[in-house]
């Protein structure tokens, strides 16, 4: 029994998907080790240490260039076999056959670096041997909420250097080294992480011996490459929080053309895909909104010309606050208040609840917000029956789309109001000084058993009517005020309470009772000073 023209599938490195490999190739804490042990990876051997080597490349001849290279450092670690390298492009008639490959492919498992096959052999000798590598790797990534955008990574030169390595190791009968978690890493480790150290490992050489009888002075050989292109970028910051810009800058080695980079969220989602031109010195820069709430490690990678840097950085959440001051400290009634600031934190309203010296809301407003998370409001201090005199304060509240409140005292803004003396006539000065008498007009109209009451604020001051009072000799069946205004009912009396929408200067609002009678008479009395008595007519 002859087997012949077999293909096995035997060694291959491989590197993890792309998504891992951004981890494992950013995130450098990972460590493999220098081998404990390596075994042959083949049944067979060679028989004669002379080979043939076509490759055929498909891609930049600079990875055919460092594919020799790696086959001489192999040669110069273990220096028993020979090779010839036959030009012969497209045909696979060499003993070791080499692909180099542009474009990625789906080698049984994808996310591959590099495989080696053992295409053909005897009972006792291998006769050829086929590796293919590929110098590009695609990966699906989701793009924010969208499936899926396909990225493309070039090999480094580093990368696909230390590929040719393990790859040619397989050629040469190795296995994988076993692990034992101490750098430098054995270049026959089956996996691949770009910021370590490698060698071609004094065991590896031994096992070759042990494979061939031949006898070498064996050694670490430590792998050294330098890349034809160089990439080095930095971030601003190590840190940032929501909301953030993110200042990248750099300097690449080589001129022409245009880079690539490419955001990761901590999910691996595809955050932003961004093309940039270097400077004629290479020097690059640009900025990134992080507008994001995403909490977590974010990796940016920075691709040019077939080269590739990796940077982690951390984004933390920032509270929800809002700061903010008024136009002046001290204020009279009649001004106008500005509020002026800026939040920390995209909202979806802002409100200025303004709460006088003893406590009580006076107003409530709402800012308006600029995309640069400034906000502006302003406000008018009217006259009120309760306490102006002292210090004021503005809360800010901070509703978010989930509906949900932040009140956040710490950044309370505190003005003083000094109750003004509005006017210069004798007369006013003394109408001041007593409680001022609000006008009014009271009207009301019934619709069966409602009875409609409008109240018309006609005061020519600035003061607004707080309250509204109504009872009768008789108790009504239901009342209902306007939204925002409190209702307190004892006996045949109803009090309308508000805080928040007083009926203001030439304003009206409107209160509602059911009564059992056609056209009571109903006592009304406003602010608890003005009073006076209406008789609604029929509709
Ligand atoms: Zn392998």
């Amino acid at each position: 029994m002859v087997m012949i023209c077999k293909t096995v599938s035997v060694a291959c490195l491989t590197i993890l998907l792309a998504s891992n490999v951004l981890y494992s190739l950013s995130i450098s804490q990972q460590t493999y080790g220098y081998p404990s042990s390596i075994d042959q990876s083949w049944p067979v051997k060679w028989e004669y240490l002379n080979f043939t080597i076509c490759i055929d490349n498909g891609a930049d001849t600079k990875y055919e260039q460092l594919f020799i290279k790696a086959i001489e450092d192999w040669k110069n670690a273990w220096p028993h076999f020979r090779y010839t390298l036959i030009d012969l492009e497209g045909i696979k008639a060499c003993e070791i056959n080499v692909i180099i490959l542009k474009q990625s492919v789906d080698m049984q498992n994808a996310g591959h670096a590099g495989v080696t096959w053992l295409k053909s052999y005897g009972d006792l000798y291998i006769r050829s041997i086929e590796i293919t590598i590929p110098t590009q790797t695609r990966a699906e990534v989701n793009e924010g909420i969208h499936c899926c955008r396909e990225i493309v990574f070039e090999s480094s030169e580093k990368f696909f250097y230390e590929t040719a390595l393990h790859e040619f190791g397989h050629a040469l009968n190795l296995g994988h080294a076993v692990d034992n978690n101490k750098e430098p890493v054995d270049i026959m480790y089956s996996e691949s992480n770009e910021r370590a150290k490698h060698v071609i490992s004094a065991l590896s050489i031994k096992t070759l011996d042990k494979i061939y009888t031949t006898s070498t002075q064996a050694k670490d050989y430590p792998i050294i490459i330098q890349p034809s292109v160089t990439i080095d970028a930095i971030t601003d910051k190590s840190i940032y929080v929501f909301d953030e810009i993110l200042e990248l800058s750099g300097k690449v080695s080589w001129k022409g053309g245009t880079g690539t980079i490419l955001l990761f969220d901590p999910e691996i989602s595809l955050y932003t895909f961004i093309s940039f031109t270097p400077k004629r010195d290479g020097s690059f820069s640009l900025d990134i909104n992080l507008k994001t709430e995403h909490v977590g490690t974010w990796i940016l990678v920075v691709q040019y010309s077939g080269a590739s840097e990796f940077i982690a950085f951390e984004v933390k959440e920032i509270p929800y606050k809002a700061y903010g001051q008024t136009d002046k400290t001290t204020y009279v009634i009649g001004d106008v208040i500005q509020v002026n600031g800026n939040i920390t934190r995209y909202v979806n309203k802002l409100s200025l609840v303004v709460i006088n010296p003893d406590g009580i809301v006076f107003t409530n407003s709402i800012a308006s917000l600029t995309k640069d998370k400034q906000f502006n409001a302003e406000f008018t201090l009217r006259d009120t029956r309760f306490t102006i005199d002292g210090v004021w304060t503005i809360r800010f509240e901070l509703e978010l789309v989930d509906y949900t409140i932040y009140f956040d005292t710490a950044t309370d803004v505190y003005f003083d109001v000094r109750k003004a003396i509005i006017s210069t006539t004798p007369d006013q000065v003394e109408h001041e000084q007593n409680e001022p008498k609000l006008k009014v007009r009271v009207q009301a109209k019934q619709i069966r058993d409602i009875i409609i009451i409008r109240v018309r604020n006609l005061d020519s001051s600035s003061a607004d009517v707080y309250t509204f009072e109504i009872s009768s000799n008789f108790q009504f069946i239901a009342s209902k005020g306007s939204k925002g205004w409190i209702k307190e009912v004892s006996g045949n009396k109803v009090t309308f309470v508000t805080f928040e929408k007083p009926i203001y200067t030439g304003d009206k609002q409107y209160f509602l009772i059911k009564v059992d009678r056609e056209r009571p008479l109903i006592n009304w009395k406003v602010n608890e000073s003005v009073e006076g008595s209406v008789i609604p007519f029929l509709r």
